[in-house]
């Protein structure tokens, strides 16, 4: 089932099936894709509601946060059971991340800030959002097997961390998608994105704090 036609039955009334890519009918805003395909919104709306989706992520980890202040890193904790065809490969991300930067961690569990879904969808693989908290990546099974699975997964779970697209970027930069084209499978952030990615997390802890 892609998302048109989940808004539709959302909008019939009727009861959907769980299991078949339950993407929440309600996030019906798109934020940031792979690639600048077709069908996504404007860049500016790109940018806004990625950022929604990053502050709305990291308010639920710093709620987690102030409940135990003498952590050192804020905790986003994801769930994937709704994306078991990339089980591995989001744990792969998780690993990249996680050994990228200090101020933010990602960790699989319940009570989940964020969660990923798999499916058919003609724009591909985003990240989006409904601006009151929640949050999802949807991964578009033919786009992740055109690209790099592990390049798109870490790459949308930048959107997450607060990074925003730039497809104009060389292959050595995660955050340009699929600019660099399907030959580029690097799923590592650059020096820049890593310390974009720490500085954000850290001015949180600092509001937290
Ligand atoms: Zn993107």
């Amino acid at each position: 089932m892609n998302r048109s036609m989940t808004v539709l039955a959302a909008a019939l009334g009727l009861v959907l099936a769980a299991g078949t890519a339950a993407v929440p009918a309600a996030a019906a805003t798109t934020a940031q894709g792979y690639t600048p395909a077709a069908g996504i919104a404007a860049k500016s709306s790109e940018d806004a509601n990625n950022k929604a989706f990053y502050e709305a992520v990291m308010k639920s980890a710093r709620a987690k946060q102030a409940a135990n202040p003498y952590l050192l890193a804020v905790t986003v904790t994801y769930d994937a059971s709704q994306a078991p065809t990339f089980r591995t490969v989001i744990s792969q991300s998780a690993q990249i991340w996680n050994s990228s930067v200090a101020n933010v961690q990602l960790r699989s569990g319940t009570n989940a800030d964020f969660r990923y879904y798999e499916g058919n969808d003609s724009r591909g693989s985003y990240a989006s959002t409904d601006g009151h908290g929640g949050g999802y990546i949807f991964l578009d099974y033919a786009q992740n097997r055109q690209y790099s699975s592990l390049r798109v997964v870490a790459h949308e779970t930048g959107h997450v961390l607060g990074l925003p697209d730039h497809y104009s970027g060389p292959c050595s930069e995660l955050m340009s998608g699929g600019g660099p084209g399907t030959s580029c499978t690097n799923p590592n952030p650059n020096t820049t994105e890593r310390s974009r990615v720490n500085s954000l997390w850290l001015y949180g802890l600092a509001v937290a704090g």
